[in-house]
């Protein structure tokens, strides 16, 4: 976390311990990590549109693999890690890989929690998860987040070919979901040079790397740009505490059980005008970054999406923007400028 309560003068940087791998084929690389960890029994998580990575992975870890789990779950519901778990005790498993987008990861998270097993994650999505020493889950459709460092994973391989077939959808959502990790570390009350300096080069490499993958999504070097670029945006969220983007995006994707990586999409340039005039210092290094008006950049970015780019696409009431904004105003995230329920009404209904 960023700035001690007791003196403001002093910050505090912290950074998880994480060995992270990153280039292409690294995945060729997971099973020797395992073996470094003196993994004997590996339990491996993985969407099905992982289903070749891990097959992959499965076949070099030879007698070290125990079981594998391929139903990953969005929002991590604990029923799904129970069955997770049950296959834990079945197999005796002492690490846990995850292959996949931000559930996958989370689902590994999730048993890394009720166990205290190592972890390797291998993420297909720009999600940023595996930075992080937090994991949601979801009980009675309640999503409860939860602290602990023992759930960040020790271990990350990045393997950017592993995203060459993420569709332009995906592609898009995803990594302006990660560059909000960015804008909103920047204008964090938390932010140190460390958190800066990642956002900064983040957001770079996200806002010149994503036009050039959107218009080659196979060009390898695109591709590995921007997973570069999601590794640092990632750190950024593990560093800071979000503001009001991320708590819009908890709220409303709470309510209505929306797809994360649009929501943060369609909801990023928006906040982006809210904030922005109250956050001098993270305007100039966005304007910087973007060489013009970084709200428009944004803006253009969600608004090329080929899938839902409103609230109402979305299917949110458009009467309930008021109860949204009063619940967010209740409780507000630290943010650079003070939301009013008037306020944040308004900025929902430019984006519904
Ligand atoms: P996701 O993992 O649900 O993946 C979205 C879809 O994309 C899935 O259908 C998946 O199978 C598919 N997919 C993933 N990688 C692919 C690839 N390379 N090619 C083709 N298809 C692929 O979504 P996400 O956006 O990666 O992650 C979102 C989740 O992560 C949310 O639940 C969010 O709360 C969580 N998250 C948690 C943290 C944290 O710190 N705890 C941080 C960020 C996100």
């Amino acid at each position: 976390m960023g700035t001690t309560e007791t003196d403001p003068s002093v910050t505090v940087n912290e950074t998880l311990a994480s060995r992270v791998l990153i280039g292409r084929g690294a995945v060729g690389q997971v099973a020797d990590e395992a073996a470094r960890l003196d993994a004997r029994r590996v339990l491996l998580v993985s969407t099905p549109s992982a289903a070749t990575a891990a097959d992959r992975v499965s076949a070099a870890l030879g007698a070290r693999l125990a079981g594998r789990f391929g139903r990953p779950v969005k929002h991590v519901p604990v029923e799904v890690t129970a069955e997770a778990m049950t296959l834990v005790e079945d197999t005796g498993a002492d690490c846990v890989i995850e292959i996949g987008g931000g559930s996958a990861i989370g689902l590994g998270k999730a048993v890394a929690r009720r166990t205290g097993m190592p972890q390797i994650a291998v993420p297909t999505t720009y999600s940023g998860s595996e930075t992080t020493a937090v994991v949601g889950e979801t009980e009675n459709g309640v999503k409860t987040t939860h602290h602990a460092l023992a759930v960040a994973p020790g271990t990350i391989v990045y393997d950017p070919d592993l995203t060459l077939t993420m569709p332009p959808g995906l592609t898009r959502t995803s990594a302006v979901n990660s560059l909000a990790h960015a804008v909103e570390a920047l204008w964090s009350p938390d932010a140190t040079m460390l958190s800066d300096a990642l956002a900064t080069e983040s957001a770079a490499g996200i806002l010149t790397a994503l036009p050039e993958v959107l218009a080659d999504p196979t060009g390898p070097d695109g591709r590995a740009r921007l997973l570069s670029a999601a590794w640092l945006s990632g750190l950024c969220l593990s560093k800071i505490r979000t503001g009001l983007h991320h708590q819009l995006a908890h709220v409303l994707g709470g309510a209505y059980d929306l797809p994360h990586a649009e929501l943060h999409t369609l909801l990023l340039p928006h906040v982006m005008r809210f904030n922005l005039p109250s956050a001098p210092a993270a305007a100039s290094r966005l304007a910087r970054v973007t060489g013009g008006d970084p709200t428009e950049t944004v803006a253009a970015l969600a608004r090329a999406h080929d899938g839902p780019t409103r609230l109402s696409d979305l299917g949110v009431p458009r009467a309930e923007l008021r109860d949204v904004a009063e619940r967010v105003v209740a409780a507000p995230y630290p943010n650079p400028r003070q939301p009013t329920v008037d306020a944040v009404t308004e900025l929902l209904n430019e984006a519904w």
